[in-house]
């Protein structure tokens, strides 16, 4: 099942990446596993997945441990600052950074662990109130403050789109995330290194790829529905 999953969801970016003129090597699919058994890991694991997704910070230092060291672990989820030192050496990309104050612990904890940690500015494209992320005025400025502090690298944008029955709906979204992503390219900030996009779920993936998304997090299209609360 999962296998399959998958199978069908790698087939479905190649043909959106070959649609838009990109090269599917260049769009990385994040297996979101908030709420799997590792069981469930391993079989993707076993299907050659590297790159897991998971949005508390004791479900994956937990599964950190449990699992193969050549995982890849991304902190999609929000992020409590009283929770950093948990796993700033264990996540190898922390793409929900919505606030100075946060990036500022991440900062001092990675000094104190001497690591450098990679980090993406979470937007809240739709503005909507219920989503944590910057709004998209404030984003730049944020971005420039956070290129000042130490061990950390600002590697891209992250976004959660709305929840909505025609993903085409959310296309303005992520166009919007691409767009501030090229200004923040072109003000040629010290320290930043605006090479990642990370958008696009089970319900909107493939037209993210086609607005350009590096990275897509997808949980329930391979590992299937989340039977308690994951979000
Ligand atoms: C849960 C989650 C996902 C995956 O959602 P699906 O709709 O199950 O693919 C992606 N991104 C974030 C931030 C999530 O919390």
């Amino acid at each position: 099942m999962i296998r399959e999953n998958i199978e069908k969801v790698r087939g479905n970016i190649a043909k959106a990446c070959e649609k838009s003129g990109r090269k599917a090597e260049d769009v990385t699919l994040i297996a979101v596993s908030k709420t799997k058994p590792v069981s469930m890991l391993q079989e993707a694991y076993d299907c050659g997945c590297r790159d897991f997704g998971e949005n508390k910070v004791q479900e994956l230092v937990d599964k950190w441990e449990q699992m193969p060291k050549d995982i890849r672990w991304h902190m999609i989820g929000h992020l409590q600052r009283n929770k950093v030192k948990y796993i700033v050496d264990k996540a190898y990309l922390i793409h929900s950074v919505d606030s100075l104050r946060l990036a500022e612990e991440i900062s001092k904890e990675a000094v104190k662990k001497h690591v450098t940690v990679s980090i993406l500015v979470e937007i809240n494209v739709a503005g909507e109130e219920t989503k944590f992320g910057t709004g998209c005025d404030e984003a730049c400025g944020l971005v420039e403050e956070i290129a000042k502090l130490p061990n950390l690298l600002i590697k891209g944008l992250m976004t959660i789109a709305p929840y909505v029955e025609n993903p085409e709906e959310n296309r303005q979204y992520f166009e919007k995330l691409r767009q501030i992503y090229v200004d923040i390219i072109h003000k040629n900030i010290d320290n930043v290194y605006m090479e990642q996009l990370s958008m696009g779920m089970t319900g909107d993936y493939e037209i993210a790829v086609a607005e350009g998304a590096t990275y897509v997090r997808v949980g329930t299209g391979i590992f299937g529905e989340r039977f308690y609360a994951g979000l």
